[in-house]
């Protein structure tokens, strides 16, 4: 069980007066699918960086658990949050090299799998061929969804996905989205995203504004609102 929580949390970056975060205040229990939406500069990023440690919280509490995030080792944290940014790399190694990293001793069954889940079924006969520019040529949009493959196998009990389905078309966001909660039975899905259209699957939605928690809601009732 690892519920997170903000309570009041702020961040601002040094030398700006105003805060990228404003006093946000949340609760996402376990398994709970939760999107976080917002125009640019709405403070996304800086919120993801927060909930994976890359900056300490400036004021507020953020806690993990029962525990305040910065009681977290960075590789406990990284068993227990999985991140898969816009910015995502694939190793010039094989398809299973690459996601065995996520779950070392994973069988060919269980990467055959999150490749199904991550909509890439068609390289689940593909596990040896070689994934970097030495090999195989993939696309921004297979990088992303090995990535996403990645992170199901990883366990972790929290998957926050940042931007990471952006690159793909409309559909097929709303196909990996779906078979990503599928595979993720009982896991925390952050999904971090600016564009609310697609959302739909996610009852429960944060809105961003200039670094302030704007609204929350469904997806009906945010675009109702719009
Ligand atoms: P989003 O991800 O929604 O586009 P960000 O979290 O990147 O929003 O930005 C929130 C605010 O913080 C913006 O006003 C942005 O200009 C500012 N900001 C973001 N990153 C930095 C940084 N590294 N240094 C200074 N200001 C930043
Ligand atoms: P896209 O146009 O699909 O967004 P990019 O322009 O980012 O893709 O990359 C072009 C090509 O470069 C990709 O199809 C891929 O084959 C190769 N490439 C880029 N980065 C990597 C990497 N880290 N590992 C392996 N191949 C890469």
């Amino acid at each position: 069980e690892l519920p997170i929580e903000a309570r009041e949390l702020s961040f601002t970056y040094p030398g700006n007066l105003r805060p990228a975060l404003d006093r946000v205040s949340f609760m996402i229990p376990q398994g709970a699918r939760v999107a976080i939406v917002g125009p640019s500069g709405s403070g996304k990023s800086t919120l993801t960086a927060l909930l994976v440690r890359f900056w300490n919280p400036g004021s507020g509490i953020l806690t993990v658990g029962r525990h305040p995030i910065a009681a977290y080792s960075p590789e406990a944290l990284r068993r227990r949050i999985a991140l898969v940014s816009q910015r995502t790399y694939v190793f010039a190694e094989t398809i299973r090299e690459n996601l065995l990293l996520a779950r070392p001793g994973a069988t060919d069954h269980e990467l055959r799998e999150a490749l199904r889940a991550a909509g890439l079924d068609h390289f689940r006969t593909r596990l040896d061929e070689f994934a970097g520019q030495h090999g195989m040529q993939l696309s921004g949009g297979e990088r992303q969804r090995l990535a996403i493959a990645r992170a199901i196998l990883q366990d972790a009990p929290v998957v926050i996905l940042d931007e990471a389905t952006a690159s793909l078309d409309a559909p097929t966001e709303q196909e990996v989205l779906r078979r990503i909660e599928e595979a993720s039975e009982g896991k925390t899905i952050i999904t971090i995203t600016h564009r609310l259209q697609q959302m739909e699957r996610f009852g429960n939605i944060l809105v961003l504004k200039d670094g302030r928690l704007a609204e929350t809601g469904t997806h009906t009732e945010l675009l109702e609102k719009q």
